[in-house]
C-alpha cells in the first residue's frame, strides 16, 4: 500500500470539499499524517483551489448541499474540464437519491454520512486512488521508460509540492531542447538518438544532484523541462559537456542543445505558464548559433503580452473593422513620363489603443498560427472589390497584386478562394496579381511550383516578392514559375552610396532579361533612385518617391490625375 500513499517521499493530495466544520475535521483527523490534506468551505473555494493547481490533487471528497456552489455543480464543472476530470470524486451524503444522481454526474463513489468507520474510508481512498492512477497510466505513465526522468503530466503535479516542502524558495524554470533532433534520428538512427536523449538526461539528473535538489522531465521528443533552484547564471558546463559529448559523437555543430530560463518564477501562476515563457526564451536562440542560453525577461514578457493582445484583438479588429486595406501605387516608368499602373494592397491595422500597427508587427506572428490566412483572406477580397469600384468610376483597370503569405500555399482551398474573386467581383485573373515572397519558394518548392503552376494556367499573375533578400539560386530562378521580379528594398537603398548594390541592381535587371519578366523596383525614396533604375531599364516603380500606401479614397484622385493627364 506504502506506493500509493507515498512515492518518492510525495504525500497524495486530498481535497476535502465540506461547508461544516465538524466533518472537515474529522475527515482531516482520518487521513492525518497519510495524505496531503486541503479543506474548501463550498463549491466556489474548491473551484478556485482545483483551478489553481489543476494537477495537485489524487482526490477529492465532496459534500453535496453547500451553499455558494453545490457538490453536483463541482462535479460538473470538474468533468468539463480538460485537466480536472481525472481527479477521481467521493461524494459525502445521507441521501439515497443524491448519490444515484452523483454518480450519474461522474463521481466514482460515495460515503455515507456520518463517517463512523474511518479504517472503511480509508481503504477506500486508497483503493480509488490507485484505480483511478493505474487508469491514467495508461495516458501518461509518472517516469519515462526511455530516460528514467518524470513524464510532464507527473512533473508538472510533483512542483507544485516542492513548492509545500521549501515554500518561498527562489526556483527556475528550465527548458533544454535539441536543435535538429530528427537529424540525428535521420541520419545516424533511432538508437543512436535514443542514446542522446539518455546522455541529456543523465547530465540534467547531475545538474539537479549538484544544485539542492529539483526535478527534470522529458516532456516530449527532444524537449526536456526541468525546475530548480534559482541560480543566476546558467549552465554553461552542462551545456558545454552536453554539446561536446554530442558533437564527439557525432562530427557535427549543428546538433546542439540549447536552454531557454524563465528565472524565479512567479508563483501566483501556473507552472504551465513558466514553462511557456521558457519555452519562448528557448525559441528566441533557435536560429542564432552564438548563443546556447536564453533568459526570459522584461522584453520577452513585454512582447509575449503585445502578441497576445494583438492574437486577441485580431477578431474584434475584423468585425470592427478596424483592418483597412491600403494601395500603394506602381508606376510604368518604360514611356516619356510615369504612368500609374497597377497598385499593392497593404493591410493597415488602426488599433484603438495601440494606435496604428505596422504589418510587420503582426503578419509573421500570425504566420505562426494560421490566423494570416483569415488575415489575408480579407485583404484579397478587399482588394477584388476595389478592382470592381475602380473599373465601375472611372472605366479602367487598375490590377492590383495581394500578398500571399507562404502559409496560404498550403490551404487545399487556395485556387477556389481565388478563382471565386475574380468571379463574384466580374473581373479577369489577369486583373488580380499574385505576390508571393522568395523565401516562400525555398522551402518547399515542389510542392509550391505546381500551386503556382495551376494559379498561372488560370490567368494568374506572380510577383516574386523581395528578389534578392537571400535564398533563391540562380539556379532556381530559370525553373521557378513567375510572371514579374520585385527587386528587394535594400538594394535600393543602399545602391547610389554603394558600388556593389548598383552592380547587383544591374545583374538583377540583366537576369529579368534573360526570364524576359519586367522588374519592378520598391523602395524607391529619391530623384535619383528612379533616375538611375530608369536609366539602367527598370520597367515599373513602387516607392515613396511616387506615393505611401494610401486608402482607396485618396488612391482615386491618383486615377482622377492620371486620366487627366492621358
Ligand atoms: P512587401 O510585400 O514587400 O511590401 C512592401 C513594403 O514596403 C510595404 O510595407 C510598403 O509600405 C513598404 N514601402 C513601399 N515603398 C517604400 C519606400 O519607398 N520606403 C520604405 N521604407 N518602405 C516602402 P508594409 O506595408 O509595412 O508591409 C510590410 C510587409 O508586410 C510587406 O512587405 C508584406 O510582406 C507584409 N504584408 C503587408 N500586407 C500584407 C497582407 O495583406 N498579407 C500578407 N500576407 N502580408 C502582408
Ligand atoms: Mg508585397
Ligand atoms: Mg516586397
Amino acid at each position: 500500500m506504502k506506493r500509493f500513499k507515498e512515492r518518492d517521499g510525495f504525500k497524495k493530495h486530498i481535497l476535502i470539499v465540506d461547508d461544516e466544520f465538524v466533518n472537515r475535521e474529522i475527515l482531516g483527523n482520518i487521513f492525518n499524517g497519510l495524505y496531503d490534506v486541503t479543506y474548501a468551505e463550498d463549491g466556489e473555494q474548491a473551484m478556485e483551489i482545483l483551478r489553481e493547481k489543476p494537477y495537485d490533487f489524487a482526490l477529492m471528497l465532496l459534500d453535496l448541499l453547500m451553499p455558494k456552489m453545490d457538490g453536483f455543480t463541482v462535479i460538473k464543472y470538474c468533468k468539463e474540464d480538460e485537466l480536472l476530470k481525472r481527479i477521481p470524486i467521493i461524494v459525502m451524503t445521507s441521501e439515497k437519491s443524491a448519490e444515484i444522481e452523483s454518480i450519474r454526474l461522474g463521481a466514482i463513489d460515495f460515503i455515507t454520512k456520518p463517517y463512523d468507520m474511518p479504517e472503511v474510508i480509508l481503504a477506500r481512498v486508497e483503493r480509488i486512488i490507485e484505480f483511478a492512477e493505474d487508469k491514467n497510466i495508461i495516458q501518461a505513465t509518472e517516469k519515462d521508460s526511455l530516460t528514467g526522468l518524470y513524464t510532464k503530466e507527473y512533473f508538472l503535479r510533483y512542483i507544485s509540492q516542492i513548492e509545500k516542502y521549501a515554500p518561498g524558495t527562489k526556483m527556475d524554470a528550465v527548458v533544454l531542447n535539441i536543435d535538429h533532433f530528427h537529424l540525428i534520428n535521420e541520419i545516424y538512427g533511432r538508437d543512436f538518438g535514443d542514446e542522446i536523449l539518455v546522455l541529456v538526461a543523465n547530465e540534467l539528473q547531475d545538474m539537479i544532484e549538484n544544485m539542492h535538489g529539483g526535478l527534470a522531465s522529458r516532456v516530449n521528443a527532444d524537449t526536456f523541462y526541468v525546475y530548480l533552484e534559482h541560480k543566476d547564471i546558467y549552465g554553461h558546463n552542462v551545456l558545454e559537456k552536453i554539446n561536446r559529448q554530442i558533437y564527439e559523437r557525432t562530427g557535427t555543430q549543428n546538433i546542439r542543445v540549447r536552454l531557454g530560463v524563465y528565472p524565479d518564477v512567479d508563483k501566483a501562476v501556473q507552472p504551465e505558464m513558466w514553462y511557456d515563457r521558457a519555452v519562448i526564451a528557448c525559441n528566441r536562440i533557435r536560429e542564432d548559433y552564438t548563443r546556447n542560453v536564453a533568459y526570459y525577461d522584461k522584453k520577452l514578457y513585454d512582447r509575449a503580452i503585445y502578441e497576445e493582445k494583438l492574437i486577441r484583438d485580431f477578431y474584434t479588429a475584423v468585425t470592427e473593422k478596424q483592418l483597412m486595406v491600403y494601395f500603394q501605387p506602381k508606376f510604368n516608368i518604360t514611356g516619356d513620363r510615369p504612368r500609374l499602373s497597377s497598385a499593392e494592397a497593404l493591410i493597415r491595422w488602426k488599433h484603438p489603443e495601440l494606435g496604428m500597427i505596422s504589418p510587420g508587427d503582426f503578419v509573421p506572428l500570425f504566420e505562426g498560427n494560421g490566423l494570416i490566412q483569415k488575415l489575408d483572406n480579407y485583404v484579397w477580397e478587399e482588394a477584388a472589390r476595389q478592382i470592381r469600384l475602380w473599373k465601375d468610376k472611372y472605366n479602367v483597370t487598375i490590377p492590383v497584386s495581394v500578398n500571399v503569405s507562404r502559409i496560404d500555399i498550403y490551404d487545399p482551398k487556395l485556387f477556389d478562394k481565388l478563382t471565386n474573386l475574380v468571379e463574384k467581383y466580374g473581373l479577369t485573373t489577369n486583373e488580380y496579381m499574385l505576390e508571393i515572397t522568395e523565401s516562400a519558394y525555398s522551402e518547399n518548392v515542389n510542392e509550391l511550383i505546381d500551386v503556382v503552376n495551376k494559379l498561372r494556367e488560370k490567368g494568374f499573375k506572380i510577383e516574386l516578392d523581395d528578389f534578392g533578400s537571400g535564398y533563391s539560386s540562380l539556379n532556381m530562378l530559370t525553373t521557378l514559375p513567375i510572371d514579374v521580379l520585385k527587386m528587394d528594398m535594400k538594394f535600393i537603398r543602399n545602391m547610389l552610396t554603394d558600388y556593389k548594390n548598383l552592380k547587383l541592381v544591374e545583374i538583377i535587371l540583366d537576369i529579368a532579361r534573360l526570364l524576359k519578366v519586367p522588374v519592378i523596383a520598391e523602395g524607391v525614396e529619391e530623384e535619383n533612385q528612379y533616375k538611375t533604375l530608369k536609366d539602367r531599364g527598370c520597367d515599373v516603380i513602387q516607392g515613396y518617391y511616387f506615393s505611401k500606401p494610401l486608402p482607396a479614397s485618396e488612391f482615386n484622385l491618383l486615377i482622377e490625375k492620371d486620366l487627366e493627364e492621358q
